[in-house]
């Protein structure tokens, strides 16, 4: 493969200012993003780039979503923060709304993802105390190996990425791992101490990983009879990128708790939430959970907006209509530089062939063709558009990729 791609003096200045005063917590691609519309980002140098990753999903209706943008200017001029010490006249109506999304009772608003994960394990364990009547201090909550929830130490030490791990230690007890996919494995691991079992309905940074079909409609029968709740992370799957509202859709399954983030911020500020029925979520009483941006009144304005461009579905079908496409387009590549596929509406994991590069190389590469993707575990690259993309923009990035696959 030929070397990464060139950025030009003033951004070469711009990337060095941030590798001097920013921790290394990442390692960005070498490119300067100045604007954003739709599906296409600008760099500093005027170059422009089809966008791919959505900032994770966080930009499901794309950069710059005119209703959100309006929705965020509105409420900027008229009040933007309250603390939840007093009522706001925004975040009412905007749970009433996600509650009705989710066909659920209650919302609980918090601000990133690995928040809404953090307040879904209180908010178990509490339930497994005070409904369930677990003994003090021993519940447990089963999850999947290969999980991404977050980085709070808490998350960190319940996931099985060595580089999430290691240096972060000691780490909270009471979760216990089975393999994602086995519903069987779940069943054998609860005991009369597990409150819950926490997953992703499709492992997202694992790799956009689809578990068997009749897991998820398994996983909710087998937690019911059992007595213990079903928490989906919906926080990357959720709110339309598989094609429905949320990847549990697919089978049909309602989770007792759904952790929903990313795109419910509308790509503009970060908003997350835990919603679920009052049973469930009723168990947290005043003082003992909170967050001083939680509910805030321009998050909830920007929220609002967003569920209610979810209400109708056409974005859902849009990105279902458009997801077969992609499939098709992507199973051309298998066997021509790429060793597998996996495909769940607009949201694709593609294998990169160890023989043409690693999924950073293919990324740079993309990168330097207009495109951006980001790689993940070393040989996958994952694909994640707004869903505001077109056919056309689609293929002509699948040709970029047929490109740098040949060469
Ligand atoms: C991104 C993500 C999180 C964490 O969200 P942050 O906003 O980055 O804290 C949690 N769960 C899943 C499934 C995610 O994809």
């Amino acid at each position: 493969m030929t070397p990464s791609p060139r950025v030009d003096v003033d951004s070469r200045r711009i990337i060095e200012a941030e590798e001097q005063h920013v921790a290394h917590n990442y390692h960005p691609l070498p490119v300067v993003i100045a604007e954003g519309e739709g599906v296409w980002v600008t760099d500093a140098e005027g170059k422009r780039y089809l966008d791919l990753l959505s900032a994770y999903s966080a930009l499901n209706f794309g950069h710059g979503h005119p209703a959100l943008l309006a929705a965020a200017r509105a409420q900027l001029d008229r009040l933007t923060l309250t603390s939840r010490a007093y009522h706001n006249d925004r975040l009412g109506p905007f749970a009433a709304a996600l509650a009705e999304l989710c066909g659920k009772d209650l919302v609980l608003p918090m601000n990133t993802g690995a928040e809404a994960v953090e307040t879904g394990i209180k908010v178990a364990r509490a339930w497994g105390y005070r409904v369930k009547g677990i003994p003090e201090g021993q519940a447990t909550i089963i999850v999947a190996d290969g999980n991404f929830h977050g980085r709070t130490t808490t998350i960190v030490g319940f996931s099985d990425d060595p580089q999430a791990r290691e240096g972060f230690g000691p780490f909270t007890p009471g979760f216990v791992h089975v393999p994602f996919g086995d519903a069987a494995a779940i069943e054998a691991a609860i005991t009369p101490h597990t409150a819950a079992v926490l997953i992703e309905p499709i492992q997202g940074e694992a790799g956009v990983v689809i578990p068997p079909d009749g897991y998820l409609r398994a996983v909710r029968e087998i937690t019911a009879r059992e007595n213990v709740l079903f928490i989906a992370d919906e926080i990357q799957s959720g709110l339309g990128r598989v094609g429905t509202t949320f990847a549990c859709d697919r089978e049909g399954v309602v989770p007792d708790v759904y952790l929903l983030g990313k795109a419910l911020g509308g790509g503009i500020l970060p908003l997350s939430a835990v919603v679920a029925d009052a049973d469930v979520l009723g168990v947290i009483r005043p003082g003992e959970h909170g967050s001083t941006f939680g509910g805030n009144p321009l998050a909830s304005a920007v929220g609002t907006k967003v569920v209610e461009l979810l209400a109708s579905g056409d974005l859902q079908k849009r990105a279902a209509a458009l997801g077969e496409h992609l499939e098709a387009r992507l199973a051309e590549l298998v066997g021509h530089g790429v060793t597998a596929v996996r495909v769940a509406g607009l949201w694709a994991g593609v294998d990169i062939d160890r023989a043409v590069g690693t999924g950073r190389q293919v990324a740079e590469q993309l990168l330097a063709r207009g495109v951006l993707v980001k790689d993940t575990h070393g040989q996958t690259i994952r694909i994640a558009p707004p869903l505001v993309v077109r056919a056309t923009e689609l293929d002509w990035a699948i040709e970029q990729l047929k490109v740098v696959l040949a060469d």
